[in-house]
């Protein structure tokens, strides 16, 4: 199995986030970096860096004033302030089905749910190289490699069509998804982050051609808190094609291994030819958000477990954070995987 990684990404390091009207540290430190890197050669994974393919694969998955946005936003708003560090919204847009702003701060606000995603000089690159990993991921796939891990930073999957949040601004395994189904293939999203995958299940939600599922803690007390319920199904066309199976926070691993069944016997249904896994390492039990209880040791039996489907399986890498097992857990998933 070969593992995607691009140097570029390191170059979004956001300096904070507010949290109880206090400045605390953006848990999204480049360092993650070094510790997954750590994982993948302890799994006896061989480095392969990231191919460019242009902006069409993400364009056809967020909207051209979106990607315009990511892309500019950080000189244009430098032009209008002096001393600019980072952009990060002091207003959220009560509703977006509104006109849309040519004003910098109206489009910040507009493009933003909190403020996890500071977008600095080279917020841009880190982003870009961070979706494009995730291709370079599927072009392996699509080559005949039973399995592939993308090392994608920023995370994706709390992204939506045109809305950046949770640290997330290009929805990879979105972007992916997308461009597996536009080379022929079926595919299945798999998010096993710890939180759900909302901007995932927005952007595939009305459609039947790519099944979105995700296990989370229940979102009733949790982050992104305003969707990833039992209930939500899909619409239109889409209706069965998005599973939530929101868990108790603190749940262990026989109760996650067990909505992990159900997660598989779905993708199985839907007649999947391939599996994106979100792959979050932040259900672990010592992950500073403190949402599940999977053990290191567990992470390899959840890869066990998809690779029981007989599907290829592109894994892109979403949340986890900064704790001493963040390495050994990505290596446990990724040693778990092998022989796919
Ligand atoms: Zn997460």
């Amino acid at each position: 199995m070969k593992a995607v990684f691009d140097q570029r990404q390191r170059l979004h390091d956001p300096q904070f986030r507010l949290q109880d009207g206090k400045v605390v540290v953006n848990p999204d430190r480049p360092a993650r970096v070094d510790e997954l890197l750590k994982g993948v050669a302890k799994a006896g994974l061989d480095l392969t860096a990231a191919t460019d393919h242009g902006i069409a694969p993400l364009a056809a998955v967020h909207t051209p004033r979106y990607l315009d946005y990511l892309r500019s936003i950080h000189a244009r708003r430098s032009a209008e302030v002096a001393g600019l560090a980072e952009v990060v919204p002091g207003r959220i847009a009560p509703a977006r089905n509104v006109f849309y702003s040519d004003d910098t701060e109206a489009q910040i606000g507009f493009h933003n749910t909190d403020t996890s995603c500071p977008i600095s000089a080279h917020s841009w690159d880190a982003i870009y190289w961070s979706a494009q990993t995730a291709l370079t991921g599927a072009d392996l796939i699509l080559a005949g490699e039973r399995a592939a891990y993308a090392l994608s930073r920023p995370s994706g999957h709390h992204a939506y069509r045109e809305i950046s949040g949770g640290f997330c601004f290009l929805n990879n395994a979105g972007i992916a998804a997308q461009y597996l189904l536009a080379h022929g293939h079926r595919p299945a999203v798999l998010d096993i982050d710890v939180h759900h995958g909302n901007g995932t299940q927005d952007i595939f939600y009305d459609r039947d051609d790519v099944l979105t599922v995700s296990l989370h803690v229940d979102p009733a007390g949790f982050y992104p808190f305003y969707s990833g319920g039992a209930q939500e199904c899909g619409a239109e066309r889409g209706v069965g094609c998005n599973l939530n199976l929101p868990l108790k926070r603190g749940a262990g691993e026989a109760d996650y291994l067990s909505a992990l069944k159900r997660a598989l016997g779905r993708i199985g249904a839907f007649g999947a030819s391939v599996v994106v896994v979100a792959l979050g390492l932040d259900a672990h039990e010592g992950d500073p958000f403190q949402g599940l209880k999977v053990t290191t040791a567990g992470f390899s039996r959840i890869a066990q477990a998809v690779a029981g489907l007989g599907l290829p399986v592109l894994n892109v890498q979403e949340g986890g954070y900064m704790q001493p097992e963040l390495g050994h857990n990505l290596a446990s998933y990724l040693s778990g995987l092998q022989g796919v």
